[in-house]
């Protein structure tokens, strides 16, 4: 789905954030990006996202359809760190957007931006401006928004860092639901351990800025899709390795 060869970024500021990253994302995975605050993970993901371009190295996306500049075109969803909902719009407006930039108008997209915000829980909201909403329903809007062009990729950038500890739950079992269901592929920014366990079918570990991939490591698929698994010794075990791996990153 994507391939990161070798990858470096420096900002215009003399920022070196990443220093020959290189990763292949295979499709149906969700992998979980963990590592030290500052060590580039949000640099990576908009690369990935063909936000931002590496000062070196290169970055592909095999088998999406790209646009003239080569960059991926509508295949990918992004959840951002920050929150980016426009205030002036309403929740259906929000989630519409990346339909009407693709030149689909109300009408012709109201079904499939209904069915998003129903998925999510919100349909009783439509018509709701952001600030009316909690942090976790301003969250499942930007999931829906993300989700509202069927992309085969989704990124999601530490979505549930600001919530609290039962939402966050519910929003993991939902992603996970997403993931088992539609065989999307996800890659998931995270601080926890806990959470990169519970969810991810491959975890990667990097270290500290400039970043780069300091471990890689797969969990058995059929395990993550096990009701069982949180009360695994395998998850025990996961956990303890990403911590180890975390430690080593610093
Ligand atoms: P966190 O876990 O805190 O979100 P992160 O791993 O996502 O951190 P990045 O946001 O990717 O880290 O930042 C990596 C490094 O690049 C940091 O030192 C940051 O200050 C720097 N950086 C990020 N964006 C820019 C930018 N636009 N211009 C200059 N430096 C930047
Ligand atoms: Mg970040």
């Amino acid at each position: 789905v994507v391939s990161m060869r070798d990858v470096t970024k420096l900002f215009s500021n003399g920022t070196l954030a990443l220093k020959g990253m290189s990763l292949d994302v295979r499709p149906g995975e969700f992998i979980s990006l963990l590592g030290p605050s500052g060590c580039g993970k949000s640099t990576a993901l908009r690369i990935i996202a063909g936000l931002g371009s590496p000062s070196s190295g290169t970055i592909d996306w095999p088998s999406s359809p790209v646009n003239a500049k080569g960059l991926p075109e509508g295949d990918i969803g992004f959840v951002f760190q920050e929150p980016t909902l426009m205030p002036w719009a309403t929740v259906f407006g929000n989630v519409h957007l990346p339909l009407k930039l693709r030149g689909q108008g109300k009408r012709e997209a109201r079904d499939a931006v209904m069915a998003g915000l129903a998925s999510v829980g919100l349909a009783d909201f439509a018509d709701s401006y952001p600030r009316e909403l909690s942090g976790g329903m301003k969250m499942r809007v930007s999931i829906a928004r993300a989700l509202v062009t069927r992309p085969r990729l989704l990124l999601m950038d530490e979505p549930f860092a600001a919530l609290d500890e039962i939402t966050r739950q519910k929003l993991n079992d939902d992603v996970l639901r997403l993931w088992r269901e539609t065989g999307i592929t996800v890659i998931f920014v995270t601080h926890s351990v806990f959470e990169s366990a519970f969810l991810s079918n491959r975890i990667v570990v990097m270290r500290a800025r400039p970043g780069q991939v300091h471990a890689d490591l797969s969990i058995d698929n059929g395990s993550v899709r096990d009701e069982n698994y949180r009360t695994s010794e395998e998850y025990r075990a996961t956990t303890d390795r990403v911590s180890r791996a975390l430690q080593e990153a610093i």
